[in-house]
């Protein structure tokens, strides 16, 4: 598995918690892209079974990516609702990364979270280039 493979595989994924509404303020972010115009990253991403040295983990602890609405309320993108299998060979890949790299799971997280931030809004922008030159 590449880089863009795992990148497409948690977009997909995150796509699916949207639309997300702050309980706090009522401000409802319609769209992944949406999310990312409006929020501020909180720290690095965590993958608590990283953290722990389970990289096949039977019953996940889960990933954690913080950000802060716009009221200042904390929101959080888990990894709660992904397929264990998936979220296994997301993990794999990540151990032989982090290895390779020598870097931390934090590290790798926060640089897959970047990567995945970019190709979310080239995406967004790919579309609005398409609806304004119609064919
Ligand atoms: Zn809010």
């Amino acid at each position: 598995m590449e880089e863009n493979d795992v990148i497409e595989i948690v977009k997909e994924f995150i796509a699916t918690k949207f639309p997300k509404e702050c309980e706090c303020c009522g401000r409802r972010y319609d769209s992944f892209a949406d999310f990312l115009h409006n929020t501020f990253h909180l720290g690095k991403p965590m993958s608590y079974d990283a953290e722990s040295g389970d990289w096949q983990p039977v019953e996940p602890l889960g990933t954690l990516s913080m950000a802060t609405c716009s009221c200042g309320t904390t929101l959080a993108i888990s990894s709660s609702g992904m397929n264990v299998k998936t979220l296994w060979r997301l993990m794999k890949w990540a151990k032989t990364e982090t290895e390779e790299r020598g870097i931390s799971p934090g590290e790798l997280l926060n640089t897959l979270r970047s990567r995945t931030d970019e190709s979310v809004l080239r995406d967004e922008a790919t579309r609005e280039t398409e609806r304004k030159q119609p064919d």
